[in-house]
């Protein structure tokens, strides 16, 4: 498939005129805005294609014939880095991104007491599932609108943006109201039609992979959040099903440089889906900074003996604090900037 990415400043008529021109010779053009830039996918006989001068048409910026499945979300199309603005932080080129918080809003002091100890150590996000995909029927479902609100309130009081998760398409207008990053669960990597309508909205995404996920499907899912005019998508390793027992995932630590290589979407990693234990966080986190992450989101809870979810892999004030610091110095270490 080939590309024309056009340039920021390119006119309607100028772009309208290269659709045009792709039409006379029988190739299919489909055209994709991103914010103001358009790109124009071309798609039809690659050889009456090939003897169009695209690059000097009017408003042509480049043309690139891209190899694999996934277009926009790829390196050979975007050699430079997407950086993700949260509220006024950012994450992706140089900046690094430490989320962390509950696994689930539980109470209105459970959670405020959970955003004010992260982010007195350091965290420039706040995560909380309001709406909880859990495996039993019979297991804490979350709060909903409650917990959003809730949300809300430790935004305003610590000024952490608020990252949760969307399971329904239904409640898209809902958790817009309130959240500054909508993630994507592990569950729904593949749910198309969520994808697509969170892809047509402004807000920033952050898609976890998939339990049996491959990260050319990861790409792929990312890829249909884009293409339907959001780039503002990060996607997080949060470990794989394997034949090992002794953790709860696999964190796959090789998906963090892969997927740089090929996409110039952050990456971000979450330790505590990927272990299941506290004692791993902290050689996980360290470990996906080195591997080339931007950002982490870890599971954080005042009590955690006491957490309705996850527990066991949610760190305690003092256990965060300590492992934020090592975070930060490791972030220094690899030339990024927290926030
Ligand atoms: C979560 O982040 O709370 C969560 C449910 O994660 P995942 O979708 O990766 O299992
Ligand atoms: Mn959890």
């Amino acid at each position: 498939m080939m590309m024309i990415a056009m340039r920021e400043d390119a006119t309607p008529a100028q772009i309208e005129e290269v659709v045009a021109r792709l039409a006379a010779v029988g190739a299919e053009a489909h055209l994709h805005m991103q914010g103001s830039v358009a790109t124009i996918a071309v798609e039809g006989d690659r050889e009456a294609v090939a003897g169009l001068p695209i690059e000097v048409y009017p408003g042509v910026d480049r043309v690139v014939t891209l190899l694999r499945p996934y277009k926009l979300v790829s390196r050979e199309f975007r050699a430079r880095d997407t950086v993700i603005r949260m509220g006024h932080l950012h994450i992706g080129g140089g900046h690094f991104g430490l989320i962390a918080g509950p696994c689930s809003v539980e109470t209105r002091e459970q959670t405020l007491s959970a955003a004010r100890f992260v982010k007195a150590s350091g965290a420039t996000g706040l995560r909380g599932g309001a709406f909880k995909p859990r495996t039993s029927p019979y297991a804490f479902q979350g709060l909903g609108e409650e917990a959003l609100q809730i949300l809300a309130e430790a935004r305003e009081e610590t000024g952490l943006p608020v990252v949760t998760e969307l399971m329904d398409v239904r409640h898209l207008d809902l958790v817009l109201k309130y959240a500054d990053v909508i993630q994507i669960g592990a569950r729904n990597m593949q749910n198309f039609h969520l994808l697509a309508a969170v892809g047509q909205v402004d807000r920033p995404v952050l898609l976890k992979r998939g339990l049996c996920a491959t990260l050319e499907e990861l790409l792929m899912a990312a890829e249909y959040i884009v293409r339907e005019g959001n780039s503002q998508v990060m996607v997080c390793e949060r470990g794989i099903r394997t034949f090992e027992t002794a953790t709860r995932n696999t964190l796959d630590i090789s998906a963090v440089p892969i997927i740089k290589h090929r996409s110039h979407l952050p990456v971000v990693v979450d330790p505590s889906h990927a272990s299941g234990k506290v004692e791993l966080i902290e050689p996980l986190s360290l470990a996906a900074i080195a591997a080339g992450a931007d950002g982490l989101i870890i599971e954080a809870h005042p009590a955690p003996e006491t957490a309705l979810c996850d527990g066991a892999q949610s760190l305690s004030p003092v256990a965060f604090a300590r492992t934020a610091s090592r975070i930060a110095e490791m972030v220094a270490w690899m030339g990024k900037t927290l926030g």
